[in-house]
């Protein structure tokens, strides 16, 4: 089994391997998930470059692999016409979201409630409703202060796995990658964001932390939204 067999001090890869050898390893690790799980690999896009690399790293192993999206009221309109198209190309692109009503401006006075119900639990439908044995991700350790944890291959919910196919590459060899194979992205790259949200808590920032401009001024300032740190499958809300 994929989880039982992949290892690797994942710091040590991130400078060990270059560019070449982590397309390599990731195309390898995607094609072992999609042997092992076949149409239960299914992979979480966000709309944003690390996950416009990994659709199509995946679409390389498999046209079959299907994805789902979580959308939000909150997100950008450049976004959401970035999702429609990526939909119309790409069918097996399911859309996920939460349309219930929530307290105005939750975002500001509990960003984590607010991303609690219209990111993440959307993510759990998916899951449920997509039969997803293993997710695929766009998580990198070299994003953030919280990012740095994380395995290529995990199993943080019991019976459901996760594949973190790039998870050792930095920033620029992402860019690399989307250049080198004239990938689509998010048109909101062009006015300088380096890492993408809803709008009320995505700011353009400089400075080495790429998610610094995610949730500035909350205790969530540069952190997660939950759908990496919450439990997907058993869960309490
Ligand atoms: S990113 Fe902001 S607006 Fe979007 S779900 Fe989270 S708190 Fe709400």
């Amino acid at each position: 089994m994929l989880i039982d067999e992949v290892a690797g001090n994942v710091t040590e890869l991130v400078e060990k391997l270059n560019f070449a050898e982590k397309v390599d390893r990731s195309l390898d690790l995607i094609d072992r998930a999609y042997k092992e799980f076949g149409d239960q690999l299914v992979l979480a896009h966000s709309l944003g470059k690390d996950s416009s690399a990994i659709w199509h790293l995946a679409k390389r192993v498999s046209s079959k692999i299907r994805g789902f999206i979580v959308t939000t009221r909150f997100k950008p309109a450049e976004t959401k016409q970035f999702m429609k198209e990526e939909v119309a190309r790409y069918p097996e692109l399911k859309i996920f979201s939460n349309d219930e009503g929530i307290p105005e401006k939750l975002y500001a006075t509990d960003p984590d409630k607010c991303c609690e119900i219209l990111k993440v639990q959307p993510v759990r439908q998916a899951v449920k409703e997509m039969g997803v044995a293993c997710w695929i991700t766009g998580l990198r350790c070299t994003e953030g202060r919280t990012r740095t944890n994380y395995k290529e291959v995990e199993e943080l919910d019991k019976g459901l796995i996760k594949l973190n196919p790039v998870l050792i590459w930095y920033e620029r060899e992402i860019w690399q990658y989307l250049a080198l194979n004239d990938v689509n992205i998010n048109p909101l790259y062009n006015k300088g964001y380096r890492s993408l949200g809803c709008e009320p808590c995505t700011k353009i920032a400089q400075g080495v932390d790429e998610r610094a401009g995610r949730w500035i001024g909350t205790s969530k300032c540069g952190g997660e939204c939950g759908i990496h740190t919450r439990p997907l499958l058993n869960y309490n809300i």
